[in-house]
């Protein structure tokens, strides 16, 4: 059974049509949590980053654990995204596409700036360990 999609609040509508202004992108119609994979509907909170990532209150609040140096709940029900069923991985799918060509499109931005600052194809390639040649045909 496909993830529920409960009508969503008007403050919510607003702060998902903010979001797709920002962002230049429509977004999926059911985000994720980028480091757990939780649907936004099983979380009190989805918090938006850049380039298409998001975070839940429950990570955050973790992340807050870890920095705080308190000790952090046991791992032993963790489940591996890859490991959870078809169902859920299939309502992933739009999430991480969306996230991925978020990514894509910031990689070539960022490698059109450089190339506006006169940066060479070399020194381009030198940090992604690839050739002169491979970075000017990728982003060119
Ligand atoms: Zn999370």
């Amino acid at each position: 059974m496909a993830e529920p999609a409960p009508k969503i609040s008007k403050a919510e509508a607003k702060a998902r049509r903010q979001a797709e202004r920002a962002l230049g992108a429509k977004l999926p119609k059911t985000l994720h949590c980028s480091f757990c994979g939780k649907g936004q509907h099983q979380v009190q909170k989805l918090i938006a980053g850049p380039r298409g990532v998001f975070i839940c209150d429950e990570c955050v609040a973790l992340c807050n654990d870890v920095i705080a140096e308190r000790p952090i709940p046991s791992y032993a029900g963790f489940q591996p995204l890859l490991d959870r069923s078809t169902e859920e991985l299939l309502a992933l799918l739009p999430s991480i596409n969306f996230a991925t060509e978020a990514n894509r499109d910031f990689l070539q931005d960022l490698v059109d700036r450089l190339r506006e600052r006169e940066v060479s194809w070399a020194a381009i390639a030198d940090p992604l360990g690839v050739s002169r040649q491979s970075a000017w045909e990728r982003f060119s």
